[in-house]
């Protein structure tokens, strides 16, 4: 921790001072610092930031905080502001690994802010953007061409064929890309629902609902390699593997998360 604690959002001292999350490495940064890294990672839409607000290239202005003060970890699942999308760090090129209780880098997400970027698949607002994109072993996804995101999806496939190994029996068939539907067991949406995110073969995939007897903590486990984890987050994709509330075969696109944490990495 460094002097610019001094700046730490409410939301991520609530989250640091939980005493059930253990602590990830230490990435509080000033909320201009955050809104520069959220703007830099979406250029196709956002314009930039008055410190305060985001502004997208249309003019629209969402302000990037709000007054709820510090939040506990339920809501800042449920009712985050676009700040609090950075609230735990991801913890990127660590070996795949348990994380601590309640760590769950990228499963707090803006609701607003993903459907002002992607649309809102309950209203047909999605599907515009759909394009049948190439996925590992003949397969095809259906994924958002906003941000690049169906492109990126075959740019990871052709890398991942290029690497030696049997690398393909995890990935295809793959379990589906765009889905409009809520998170199991919520009422938000998922980030399948925006047509950025793709679950790889489910059959290697572990998911804390499936293993989880009721009322127990999530017991993580995983058998995704980690070759396949380094090549979706080198094309800004972040892993569910890294949530302690795990979903080893989901990857989604959060360039932001994969960016502010090479940052921190490279900061003295
Ligand atoms: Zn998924």
């Amino acid at each position: 921790m460094t002097a610019r604690a001094a700046f730490i959002l409410p939301a991520i001292a609530a989250v640091a001072a939980t005493a059930t999350l253990a602590a990830p490495a230490c990435a509080a940064e000033p909320l201009p610092v955050l809104l520069d890294v959220l703007v830099a990672a979406h250029p196709q839409h956002l314009a930039g930031h008055d410190g305060a607000n985001l502004i997208w290239k249309d003019g629209t202005r969402m302000p990037a905080s709000d007054a709820d003060g510090a939040k506990s970890f339920a809501a800042l699942l449920q009712r985050p502001s676009i700040a609090d999308q950075f609230a735990i760090p991801y913890p990127l090129g660590r070996a795949p690994s348990p994380p601590g209780t309640n760590e769950d880098p990228g499963r707090i997400r803006n609701e607003n802010f993903f459907i002002k970027m992607y649309g809102d698949c309950r209203r047909g607002a999605v599907a515009p953007a759909l394009v049948s994109t190439r996925w590992v072993a003949g397969t095809t996804l259906s994924a958002t061409r906003i941000n690049g995101v169906a492109g990126r999806l075959a740019a990871v496939a052709r890398a991942l064929e290029a690497l030696p190994g049997d690398l393909a029996k995890f990935l295809a068939p793959p379990a589906g890309a765009y889905h409009c539907r809520a998170i199991a067991g919520t009422g938000r949406l998922s980030a399948h629902a925006f047509g950025a995110a793709i679950d790889v073969n489910a059959r290697y995939g572990d998911y804390w609902r499936w293993s989880m007897a009721a009322g127990a903590a999530p017991a993580w486990k995983n058998r995704v390699p980690a070759q396949i984890v380094e090549m979706f987050e080198r094309h800004g994709f972040i892993w569910g593997g890294r949530w302690y509330h795990y979903d080893t075969f989901h990857f989604e696109y959060r360039p932001e998360l994969v960016a502010l944490a090479k940052r921190v990495a490279t900061q003295p």
